[in-house]
Order: C-alpha cells, then structure tokens, then sequence
C-alpha cells in the first residue's frame, strides 16, 4: 500500500465521546413525582434502530491511492458535504459505525429555512404558526411556520446523491488519524486503513478528531422526549407549542418547584393529531446540565396536570447538547462541520439547519483546492497545500463575521444560565415581541455584530424595568468577557 511510505508526522486518536458533568439529582425527590417518572420510562420501547434499505457501494481496502476526501461521520452535516464533494467529481469515502441507520433524532426546524434551500419536501409536518406560553396568564402567538424534519426522506435522498456519484461507504469507527505532508491515513476499528487527501471530521458531539486546545467548558442543552399516542392533549394541533414556561403542574412549596424555580425546565410539543403527539421537557442550558432523571419527574407531573394519559410511546429520545465553549483550533490539518466543529448555536442548542446552509461553502472549497491541482498527493506542492487547504476551509466555516456572532451567542448563553424562572420568563416575554427580524434572524444565525448590537438595544428596549435591571446585574461580566474575546479575536 501507498501508504506504507507515509512521512508519518502527527497521530491522532479518537478519543471516547465526553459525558457531559450532570448535575446530581436531588435526594429530597418527591415520591410521587419519582414514580411517575419511572412510570412514563417503563412506557419507552426498546431501542429499535431503523434501517433504510439501500445498496451501499462498499470502500475497497485495496485501493492504493488516497481519495480526495474522506468524511467520518454520516450524520447531516458529513452526508451533506459527502454529497456535493462527489457531485463535483472527487472520489470520496464516508465512514460510519452505521451508514445506514436512520437518524435517531428528531429535528425541528422553521420552515424559511428549509425553503431557502430547497428542502422543503424533507418536512412531514408543517405547524402554521408557534406558540409560547410565558406563564399562565401570557401566552404568546409566533407568526412563523415551523416543520418536523423527515429525517428517513431527508437521508434517503442525500444518500441517494452520495451513492449516484459514486460515495464509497466504509462501516466502521476511526479510531486515529496519521497525517503526513501530502495525504492522511484513517485507521479504523476493524483494522482498515483509509488513505485521503482531504479528511473532514463530522462525528457530531463525539469530537473524533478535531482537537481544541481551550478548556472544554460548554452548558448543556438536556431534554427528554417521547413520541407517544394519548388518550387525549390539550393543544391546538395547528400551532406548534415552541416553549411552555408554565410551572402551575409543581406543588407549591414542594423541593421541585423550587428546583424548577432554580434551574427551569419547558415543555416543547409537535401535536400532530388530537392522540398523537411529541412532547419533550428540555433545560434551555445548564451547567453543569440537568440530571436526566430530574427532567422525567418534571415532565410527568406536567403531562399529569395537563390531563395527558400517555397509551403508548412509539419511540424516545434523551438529548444533550454542549452548547457555546471554545471553537476548535483554527485552523488545523483536519477540517470539521457540525458539531465537532463548534456550530451548535450556543443560546438554543440548534444547528441542523445551519450546518446543512454551510456544507456546501465547506465542500465548495474543498473542490476549488482539490480542483487546482493538489489532488496529486505525489507532488510536493499538493504536499504544502494539505495545511493551506485545511486552512483555507476553515476559514470559509469560521470567517471574522461568524466568529463574532457566536461570541455574541455566547455572551447570550452566559446570561440565559444565570437566569431563573422568573428572569426567564421576563427574558422570553421581551424576546419574542422583537420585531420578527430579530428574533427570527437571532434563532436562525442571520444577524451579524453591527444587527446583533441593535437587536441587543431593542431587547433592552422592549424589557421591563425589572428585567432591564436584571440584564445590567448579570450581563456585565458576561458582556466584559464578550468583547474581551471580539478584541482578542480581532488581534489573531
Ligand atoms: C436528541 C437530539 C435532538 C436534536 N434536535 C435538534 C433539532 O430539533 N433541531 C436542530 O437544529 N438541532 C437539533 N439537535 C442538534 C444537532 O442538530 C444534532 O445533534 C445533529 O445531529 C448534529 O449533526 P452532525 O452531523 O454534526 O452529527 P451527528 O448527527 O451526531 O452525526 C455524527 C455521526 O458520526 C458518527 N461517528 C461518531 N464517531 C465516529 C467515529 N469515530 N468514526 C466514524 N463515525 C463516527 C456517528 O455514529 C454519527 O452517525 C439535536 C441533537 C440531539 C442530540
């Protein structure tokens, strides 16, 4: 193998995913609460991973030369670039524990964003317009459609792509990367070794490959969610319920209220029929996150105070998302989209809709440089150009605008965990009475610093005394920091 004669210059091995720190769940739990929750458990069905049926070209071992590209990871963000890499004609090979296992999460979406790229028949359920209930007595209508990803339809067709433009598809986990001058060298679980010019690390929150050299400090976004067939609900099932701050399910004076008055939790809902519906009980962002088992309690005492009997749950899904942290060495030999790569919006813990915008900015850079000659991997130019390829990707997925609006994003996930249940409620009661252009732009990354400082002005505008002196209380540090790191940025 070509490979042999390697000039071997860093090894890196993956190392097994972070567990993010959970905050122990309290010893004081409520009896009844704890048993509702191990009621609502015993209801989750076994996990039954999905297939799609497909016949996926398999990588050959024997291959000698490097592909162009090598992405591990086949989540959305790794299939994505996968795609359109092959769609320009490079050789490509994805590697996964599973290519062909149906994303297990469930993804939300607003519907503009999924127009804008023309995905729009990768929804299965439109809801016209969201609702968020503040507390019991304001409630508050959001004039923008939102969609349930059909995440089986949504793989399918990006497998299709892949598998049309001749993607070769590995099974198995990487467990290393050696890099020399010219090409690198993926060595997988199952002994293979895979030769590529380009390596792209799209192992979402498991972080394989892409190394950062800050402390990793994220919050975490933990929720709990089931799918379930009920007896009955009561919501409209023509608005999706994007946030319900209600706390009237939790016993007055009771250790989980105060718990929930501390560090709160709402409830998000796709109802799509008055006996179907998915329901998830989610910690907006804590650090350390909530302890999975403190969401359950909450959620069943909620769904017992809304009247939900719960007959079936069709499937679950417990979710925890770093959220903000450091962004990864920038830049490095291996390029990274995704999660790896820092792009979890750090206030709301949402990316699959930009992640998927980027893949192409990535994948396009990649073919401008691979285009250009480097692909050679025996030349000594392509040999320089492995880092300056890497670098010029990354700098096309984190340019100076992007890097100051996460920071932004950041500074407003440092406010939102230092705020309780009533800060939050005053927050989200001013958030969302922002002109639409703020809010939407702020949740779907569209503003950028000079925007994001007027919509910061506006929120200040629009937020009741308390609130405003709240936000002066506890933004201060969070804002030094904030423009320390823009100052620090500026200075790279
Ligand atoms: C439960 C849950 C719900 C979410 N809901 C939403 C939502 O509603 N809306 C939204 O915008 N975002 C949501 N997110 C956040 C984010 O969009 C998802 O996490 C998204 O799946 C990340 O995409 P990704 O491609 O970066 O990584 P992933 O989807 O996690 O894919 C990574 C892939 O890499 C593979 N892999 C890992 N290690 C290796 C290795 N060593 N070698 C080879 N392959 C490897 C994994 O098997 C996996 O297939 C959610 C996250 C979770 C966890």
């Amino acid at each position: 193998m070509a490979t042999t004669a390697l000039l071997l210059r860093t090894h890196l091995a993956c190392k097994p995913p972070p567990s993010p720190p959970a905050r122990a769940s309290s010893p004081f739990v409520c009896r009844a609460a704890t048993a509702a929750a191990e009621a609502l458990r015993s209801l989750a069905p076994p996990a039954r991973p999905e297939l799609l049926s497909l016949d996926l070209p398999g990588y050959d071992p024997a291959r000698s030369r490097p592909v162009d590209l090598a992405v591990v990871g086949g989540g959305p963000a790794g299939l994505a670039v996968a795609q359109r890499v092959a769609e320009a004609g490079l050789s490509v090979c994805a590697i996964d524990p599973s290519p062909a296992l149906v994303w297990p999460n469930n993804y939300g979406v607003w519907v503009d964003e999924f127009e804008a790229m023309g995905l729009s028949h990768c929804l299965d359920a439109v809801w016209p317009s969201a609702s968020v209930f503040i507390d019991d007595r304001r409630v508050k209508s959001l004039d923008r459609p939102y969609a349930r990803v059909a995440r089986r339809k949504l793989k399918t067709t990006m497998m299709d792509r892949c598998v049309a433009h001749g993607v070769r598809f590995h099974q198995a986990k990487v467990v290393k990367a050696v890099h020399n001058e010219a090409s690198s060298l993926l060595i997988c679980d199952d002994g293979v070794a895979v030769p590529a010019t380009v390596v792209l690390d799209a192992t979402g929150f498991s972080r394989c490959l892409v190394q950062y050299d800050k402390p990793y400090n994220p919050g975490y976004q933990v929720a709990y969610g089931i799918l379930a067939e009920v007896d009955e609900h009561p919501f409209d099932i023509d608005k999706m319920l994007f946030m319900d701050w209600r706390d009237s399910h939790l016993p007055e004076g009771s250790e989980i209220k105060e718990r929930n008055r501390r560090i709160p939790t709402f409830l998000y809902a796709m109802p799509f029929s008055p006996t179907r519906i998915f329901l998830e009980e989610t910690s907006l962002v804590a650090r350390p996150g909530l302890a999975m088992d403190d969401i359950q309690e909450r959620m069943a005492a909620r769904l017992r105070h809304l009247g939900i009997r719960v007959r079936s749950v069709e499937e679950d899904e417990r979710c925890v998302i770093p959220m903000g942290g450091p962004l990864p060495v920038l830049p490095q030999r291996v390029v990274g989209i995704g999660g790896t790569a820092g792009m979890v919006h750090p206030s709301t813990g949402y990316m699959v809709a930009r992640t998927l915008a980027t893949a192409p900015i990535v994948a396009d850079s990649i073919v401008r440089f691979l285009d250009s000659g480097g692909s050679d991997s025996n030349s000594i130019s392509s040999a320089v150009a492995g880092d300056a390829l890497s670098a010029e990707v990354w700098r096309q997925l984190w340019p100076a605008d992007r890097r100051r609006q996460r920071e932004f994003f950041c500074f407003g996930m440092d406010i939102l965990l230092k705020l309780d249940l009533v800060g939050t409620r005053r927050f989200f009661d001013a958030f969302f009475d922002l002109e639409p252009h703020y809010w939407h732009g702020f949740l779907s990354s569209r503003l950028f610093l000079p925007e994001l400082v007027m919509f910061g002005l506006s929120l200040f505008a629009h937020a009741s005394n308390p609130s405003r002196l709240e936000i002066m209380a506890k933004g201060t540090v969070p804002l030094a920091k904030m423009i320390g790191n823009l100052i620090q940025d500026r200075d790279r």
